[in-house]
């Protein structure tokens, strides 16, 4: 029996991708403040119980989504939580509108989950996730450092 084809990733997998092994104080992954800013279409705002303050466009986050399909398909593609798909080559372009969710709601006291428009809504975005892909200067800097390419 085969077990090839069959992968297995677990929910810290997404985390791992982007800066592998920096340590996150409990209070660092504690939302304080989380504004969905969904009438607005804009994206998510999390004030942490550190004092940090992070921010996501809709857009970044249903390229960054934590799911098991989406990370795989993220890997196959070399593409960074957040960096859209490219565009295909031999195709006209089409207007397509920007990601966002219908609505976002809380799992347990750990995530956020979305509603894509799209109908995705696989991800489930725990704090911890969502700090460690912080999109402020100080972390993508931060995270440029630690890798040596440029985010
Ligand atoms: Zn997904
Ligand atoms: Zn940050």
């Amino acid at each position: 029996m085969s077990h090839e084809g069959i992968r297995f990733v677990d929910k810290d997998t997404a985390a791992r991708q982007t800066e592998a092994d920096r340590p996150l104080s409990r209070i660092a992954v504690t939302p304080e403040k989380v504004r969905v800013l969904l009438s607005e279409g804009k994206g998510l705002e999390i004030d942490w119980a550190d004092g940090h303050h992070s921010a996501w466009t809709f857009a970044w986050l249903r390229e960054a989504c934590p799911c098991a399909t989406c990370i795989e398909e993220r890997t196959q593609q070399g593409r960074k939580p957040g960096q859209p798909k490219p565009a295909p080559a031999n195709l006209l372009p089409m207007y397509t509108p920007p990601p966002k969710p219908g609505s976002a709601h809380a799992v347990g006291r750990y995530a956020l989950q979305f509603n894509w428009l799209d109908g995705h809504s696989g991800g489930i975005y725990s704090w911890e996730y969502l700090r460690r892909v912080c999109q402020c200067r100080e972390c993508t800097f931060a995270a440029e450092e630690a890798t040596g390419t440029p985010n």
